[in-house]
C-alpha cells in the first residue's frame, strides 16, 4: 500500500465548559459546547510498504515524535485495529494552534490522521467506529473527529451534534501565565461553591440560530477557579468587549480567551491592538458552513 494525503486539523473552543461532577473510576464528569475554529495545523500523511513502524515530524522542535506525539499515537491505534502490520506510516506536522493552550491542538492532529488514514487506507470505518478509536488517545478526541458544533458530555465521549453556530469572527489570545491542568481540577475539587455556566441556554440559543444569544450565554467554570491577582484575562476581555466583542471567555481548563464578532472590522481591530502586548494573537472565523473551508 503507498499514498498520501493532506488533512486539516481544527483548533477547538469550549464556547462552554463546566464540571458537573466525579465519574465512576475518578474522572470528572463534564459538559461543553465545543466549537471548531478555522486556525488549524496542516498534515501530510502518508503510508507505504514496511512493518508497521511510525514517523512523526513537525515544525516544533519541542514537541514529541514517534508514538508519543498524539498524531503517531492515533496511527498505532488506527494500525492495530485496522490489522495494517506490513505498512509503515509518516505524518509531518506544520503547527499553527498554540500547543498547551486549551485548543485541543494535539487532540485535533490525532483526529485528523484518524481521518486521514481511513480515507488513504480505504478502510471504511465511519465516524462512530473513529470517535471510539479516539477515544483511548484521548478525552477531546473524539470530538475532533466529529468537529462542527457539538455537546460533548461524560469525559467529553458523549456527543451530540448540533446545527453550526451563526457565522462570525474569533480573536483568540494566549496569555504568557502557564496553567496545570490537573492543578485547575484541582481548584474544582476543593472549591466550597462553583458558580456553573447556563449549559442549556447556550445549546437552545444555537439551536435558534442565535449568535447574541449564544454568545451571552458561554461560560467556563474554571475561569472562576482561577489563582487571585490573575488580572489579565480580565484585561484581555476588556479589550475584546471594547472593540466590539458580544461575548467573551475563557477557553479549556486556560489560559487562552477569545472574544465573538459579528463583524470583522471590530475583531480585526482587537487583534491590533492586543498582538502588541500578547504575541499569540490570533483572528479566526467561524464559518457559515465547514464545507467552503475543505
Ligand atoms: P486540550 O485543550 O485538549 O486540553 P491543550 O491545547 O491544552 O489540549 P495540546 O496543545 O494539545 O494541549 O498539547 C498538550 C501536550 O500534548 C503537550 O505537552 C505536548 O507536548 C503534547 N503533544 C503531543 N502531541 C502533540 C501534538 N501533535 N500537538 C501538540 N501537542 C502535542
Amino acid at each position: 500500500m503507498t499514498g498520501r494525503t493532506k488533512e486539516r486539523a481544527w483548533a477547538k473552543l469550549n464556547l462552554c465548559l463546566d464540571v458537573t461532577g466525579i465519574l465512576p473510576g475518578g474522572y470528572h464528569a463534564l459538559r461543553s459546547v465545543m466549537q471548531s475554529v478555522s486556525l488549524c495545523d496542516d498534515l501530510t500523511v502518508s503510508v507505504s510498504p514496511g512493518e508497521g513502524n511510525i514517523r512523526v515530524g513537525t515544525n516544533r522542535a519541542y514537541l514529541p515524535t514517534g508514538e508519543k506525539n498524539l498524531a503517531g499515537k492515533a496511527a498505532a491505534v488506527f494500525r492495530d485495529a485496522a490489522g495494517l502490520a506490513d505498512v509503515d506510516f509518516a505524518i509531518e506536522i506544520r503547527k499553527h494552534i498554540p500547543v498547551c493552550a486549551g485548543m485541543g491542538g494535539g487532540s485535533s492532529d490525532a483526529a485528523a490522521v484518524l481521518r486521514a488514514l481511513n480515507r488513504l487506507c480505504g478502510t471504511g470505518m465511519d465516524t462512530k467506529t473513529l470517535c471510539k478509536l479516539g477515544e483511548s488517545i484521548g478525552s477531546d478526541v473524539p470530538y475532533c473527529v466529529l468537529g462542527g458544533t457539538a455537546l460533548a458530555e461524560g469525559r467529553g465521549e458523549i456527543l451530540t451534534a448540533l446545527p453550526n453556530m451563526p457565522e462570525c469572527f474569533v480573536v483568540i489570545c494566549k496569555p504568557k501565565f502557564p496553567v496545570s491542568t490537573p492543578e485547575m481540577f484541582a481548584r474544582i475539587d476543593s472549591a466550597a461553591e462553583l458558580p456553573h455556566p447556563d449549559t442549556d441556554r447556550l445549546v437552545d440559543a444555537v439551536k435558534a440560530g442565535d449568535l447574541y444569544g449564544a454568545a451571552a450565554s458561554m461560560g467556563n467554570v474554571f475561569e472562576t477557579v482561577l489563582p487571585k491577582g490573575q488580572r489579565e484575562i480580565a484585561s484581555i476581555k476588556g479589550v475584546l468587549r471594547s472593540s466590539g466583542a458580544i461575548g467573551s471567555v475563557m477557553s479549556g481548563s486556560g489560559p487562552t480567551v477569545f472574544g465573538l464578532f459579528p463583524e470583522r472590522e471590530g475583531a480585526e481591530a482587537a487583534c491590533f491592538v492586543l498582538r502588541q502586548r500578547y504575541r499569540e494573537t490570533y483572528f479566526a472565523r467561524i464559518p457559515k458552513s465547514w464545507d467552503e473551508m475543505e
